[in-house]
C-alpha cells in the first residue's frame, strides 16, 4: 500500500509518542556523554509537532513533512534540532508534491534526509552520531526498494538496521558534538542521537505495519 499524507501524520503522531515515552532514556543516555538533554530536546520538539499537527491538517506526505521540520527547528536548541529538523526538511523535499509515496519514493526521501544530515553535521560513519543508525537505514531502505517492497517493507527494514545500527555506537569514541569531549571516556555508551533515530524509525515502521 502506498504512503498517504494520513499514513505520514499517524506515523509522525506515533513518533511523537515514542518520544515520550522513551524521553528518560534519552536523558541518561546523554547524561553519561553529554549534557544530559537529549530526551527533553526530543520529546519538546515533537510536542510543538503535535501542537502544529492539531492547528493544521497537511494535503501531502510532503507537507506533513515539512511541518515536522520546521516545528523542530523552531523548538529545539541543540545539535539534535537543526539536525533532525534538516532531516525531515530534505526529506519533504524529496517527497515533493505527491499525493502518495511507494517503496521508491520512499527510500529516495530518506536518503535525502539522511544526505542532509551528513552534509549539515559533517558527522563521517563511525564518529559515534546519529548517522550510524541511519546511513544503515538508508542503505536497507534502498536494497529493499530496489527488489519493488512497499513503503511498510521499506520502513520495517530501515528500524531494524537502525536499531543494529545504533548498538553499533556503543564501543566506538565519539568525534562529532558533546560526546567528542570527552574522548576515550566516550567509548561504552551508546549514542543518545543514534538511539532516538532508531526510535523514530521503529515508530513509523510500528504505524504503517507489516
Ligand atoms: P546537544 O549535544 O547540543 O545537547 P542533543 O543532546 O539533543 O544536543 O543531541 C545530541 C546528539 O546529536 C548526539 O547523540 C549525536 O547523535 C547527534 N550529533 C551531534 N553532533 C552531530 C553531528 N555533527 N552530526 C550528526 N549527529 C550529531
Ligand atoms: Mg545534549
Ligand atoms: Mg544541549
Amino acid at each position: 500500500m502506498p504512503c498517504t499524507a494520513r499514513d505520514v501524520t499517524a506515523a509522525v503522531r506515533r513518533g511523537a509518542d515514542a518520544m515520550a515515552e522513551h524521553r528518560d532514556e534519552l536523558v541518561e543516555l546523554d547524561r553519561a556523554i553529554g549534557d544530559g538533554d537529549h530526551g527533553e530536546n526530543m520529546d519538546r520538539g515533537f510536542r510543538a509537532v503535535l501542537a502544529q499537527l492539531d492547528l493544521a491538517d497537511p494535503p501531502t506526505p510532503g507537507a506533513v513533512l515539512k511541518l515536522v521540520a520546521t516545528s523542530l527547528i523552531s523548538s529545539v536548541g541543540g545539535a539534535s534540532g537543526p539536525l533532525f529538523g534538516t532531516a525531515f526538511l530534505r526529506a519533504a523535499s524529496g517527497a515533493g508534491e505527491a499525493e502518495e509515496l511507494d517503496g521508491a519514493t520512499l527510500a529516495a526521501s530518506l536518503r535525502a534526509a539522511v544526505d542532509g544530515v551528513a552534509a549539515r553535521g559533517k558527522a563521517e560513519p563511525e564518529d559515534k552520531t546519529m548517522i550510524d543508525a541511519l546511513l544503515p537505514a538508508v542503505r536497507a531502505a534502498e536494497e529493499r526498494a530496489a527488489s519493488g517492497a512497499d513503503p511498510a517493507e521499506v520502513l520495517a527494514a530501515a528500524a531494524e538496521a537502525a536499531t543494529t545500527g545504533a548498538r553499533s555506537t556503543v564501543p566506538l569514541i565519539a568525534r562529532k558534538g558533546r560526546a567528542s569531549y570527552l574522548g576515550d571516556r566516550s567509548a561504552g555508551h551508546l549514542d543518545p542521537g543514534a538511539r532516538s533515530a532508531a526510535l523514530l524509525l521503529a515508530a513509523f515502521a510500528d504505524v504503517t505495519g507489516v
